[in-house]
């Protein structure tokens, strides 16, 4: 399997598509997922291209890594979280819909079930989550 540099978030890390930024540094960048499962889901991508866990370097995983850690702390203070759920799909029958290596971040609340797949979310919701991670993460 060959990496599709027309995915949809490499079209977002080159600027074409729009997204709700979160976080970015030399390697990764993170921003929100449209469809969330969670109130905060956001997605962890390396700048550089990857399917997916099967073709990453160590490199792109330790760089995610550090991130998804940074962001989920965020989170945890964001929106008062019990938890955080981290997901990562490989493949079509691993559950992977965008060929271009993601970590989902989850924030949960204790007894609060994850919402369906799929559900476009409300972008004006998604942009104040955005901003309650980023501003936690701008206060250090
Ligand atoms: P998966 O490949 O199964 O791990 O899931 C891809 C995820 O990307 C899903 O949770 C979608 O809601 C999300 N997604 C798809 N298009 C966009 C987009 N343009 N901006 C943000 N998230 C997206």
């Amino acid at each position: 399997m060959s990496y599709d540099p027309d995915n949809i978030f490499a079209k977002i890390l080159r600027g074409e598509i729009p997204s709700f930024k979160v976080y970015e540094d030399d390697d990764t960048y993170c921003f929100m997922d449209i469809m969330p499962r969670s109130d905060g889901h956001c997605l962890v991508i390396p700048k550089t291209p990857c399917r997916n866990i099967l073709d990453a370097s160590p490199a792109q995983l330790s760089a995610c890594m550090a991130t998804v850690n940074k962001v989920a702390n965020a989170c945890m203070t964001a929106f008062n979280a019990d938890g955080i759920t981290l997901q990562q799909f490989s493949e079509a029958a691993g559950g992977q819909e965008v060929f271009h290596l993601h970590f989902h971040i989850l924030p949960r609340l204790d007894g609060l079930a994850t919402r369906p797949a799929g559900k476009m979310g409300d972008m004006e919701q998604i942009k104040a989550h955005a901003d309650a991670i980023t501003a936690v993460l701008a206060a250090g």
